[in-house]
């Protein structure tokens, strides 16, 4: 290992132009160009500079409480009579999830640059508190759009916002949801683009974001590779994320991606079921999901016959998007990774399995990835290894679960 905190390879995707194969690239307006070529230059100015490095692994170590561990989850292990099942504690991380570890490189880059005010959008709030923690930590300004459809579902994670320091911007426009508040923040990037950065929370949107998320969130698989080798003396066998925009399965299969005897598995939402159409499984439904364009990147999009965006479904707000980033979309057409899906009850039934099992209530999302390896295990031979990536705690979750149970 150099002493790099963040492992980046020449010869890795995105081409120069953005592109994963033919996923990814740039569909953003004009003037948005000169912002994403800055915010380009000074991420490989950052990336070629051992300070930047320092400093964010100084902040991992010191705040998000970096390393995190890898669990062996031996009681569910047994129970299920297969492959020895870890679990990578994204869930220990500061805030209780993965998405700290992107919205501290990315404000470390925003200081950098000199740009003071951030804005990132939120859905469910997640990637809101993720940014706002961060931000009153490095003492940048921080707003936040939200719809007001999620800003009254989502009632404590706006109270945390605000009480992080950070405004949170309601949107009325459109359904008041997710896409409307990414919407409203790129019209402000475009507006205040001198003074502005755009913290944007998954592998998504145009390029360079797919690719400097994953490489922030890439911490995560360079960890674990190391930690299941100490613990197992092998690599993986498999390892299993859940895939909303995809941030914490990049984050884990980037280390992973030359071993080729690691089968990597992303875990989309399933859901009410593929027939009900309520999902977000667009990797599984090739019906209503093809590729198209989202968000200034090119991926497979849930859409209808004339190109409109569909609503989605899932019990999981973090998975509950129309789109995915475009690394996927390629690692999936090259083969390297496999797409599966764990439906609403599935996910439920992990929940309460790994809470019972093992003493971790896991958060909704990362159910989902639970509920693959519970289907899987069995099946594999029991000195096999499964990595699985817990990408946060389910404290989030109770009153959902309190009200479906
Ligand atoms: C936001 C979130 C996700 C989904 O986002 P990805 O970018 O796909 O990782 C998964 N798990 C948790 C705990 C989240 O907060």
């Amino acid at each position: 290992m150099s002493d790099l905190y963040i492992q980046t390879d020449l010869n890795d995707l995105p081409d120069a132009r953005g592109y994963f194969g033919e996923f990814g690239g740039r569909f953003v307006p004009e003037t948005i160009i000169p912002a994403l070529d800055e915010l380009e230059a000074a991420y490989n100015d950052a990336m070629a500079d051992p300070v930047f490095h320092h400093e964010l692994s100084h902040l991992q170590r010191t705040y998000t409480g970096r390393p995190t561990p890898v669990s062996y989850a031996r009681r569910l292990s047994e129970a299920l009579g297969g492959a020895r099942i870890y679990l990578k504690r994204e869930d220990l991380a500061h805030t209780g999830a993965h998405k700290i570890n992107n919205a501290l490189g990315q404000g470390l880059l925003a200081k950098r640059m000199g740009k003071r005010r951030i804005i990132a959008e939120t859905g469910a709030g997640q990637h809101g508190v993720g940014t706002a923690t961060a931000m009153a930590l490095l003492g940048l300004e921080c707003h936040v759009y939200m719809g007001t459809v999620d800003i009254r579902r989502q009632q404590p994670n706006v109270f945390r916002m605000r009480l992080l320091g950070a405004e949170v911007i309601p949107v009325e426009s459109g359904s008041r949801t997710l896409k409307d508040a990414i919407n409203e923040a790129m019209r402000d990037w475009v507006t205040n683009v001198e003074t502005t950065f755009y913290l944007l929370g998954s592998a998504l949107g145009p390029h360079p974001y797919p690719k400097m998320v994953r490489d922030f969130q890439s911490v995560i698989g360079a960890e674990a590779r190391e930690q299941i080798q100490t613990l197992t003396g092998q690599l993986p066998d498999a390892c299993i994320a859940c895939v909303g925009g995809g941030s914490n399965a990049i984050g884990l299969f980037h280390a992973f991606r030359a071993d080729e005897n690691t089968e990597l598995i992303g875990v989309e939402a399933g859901g009410h079921g593929i027939d009900s159409k309520q999902h977000a499984a667009r990797f599984a439904d090739l019906d209503i999901s093809r590729p198209g364009i989202l968000h200034g990147t090119r991926s497979y999009v849930m859409q209808n016959e004339d190109g409109q965006i569909m609503e989605t479904h899932s019990v999981s707000a973090g998975l509950d998007y129309p789109s995915v980033g475009p690394e996927h979309a390629h690692l999936r057409q090259l083969e390297r990774a496999y797409y599966t899906m764990a439906t609403d009850d599935e996910a439920l039934e992990a929940f309460q399995v790994l809470s019972k099992l093992e003493g971790i209530i896991p958060a909704l999302e990362s159910a989902h990835a639970i509920a693959e390896a519970i289907k899987r295990a069995p099946t594999m031979p029991q000195d096999s290894v499964l990595l699985v990536n817990l990408s946060g705690r389910g404290d989030k979750d109770l009153d959902t679960v309190i009200g479906l149970l």
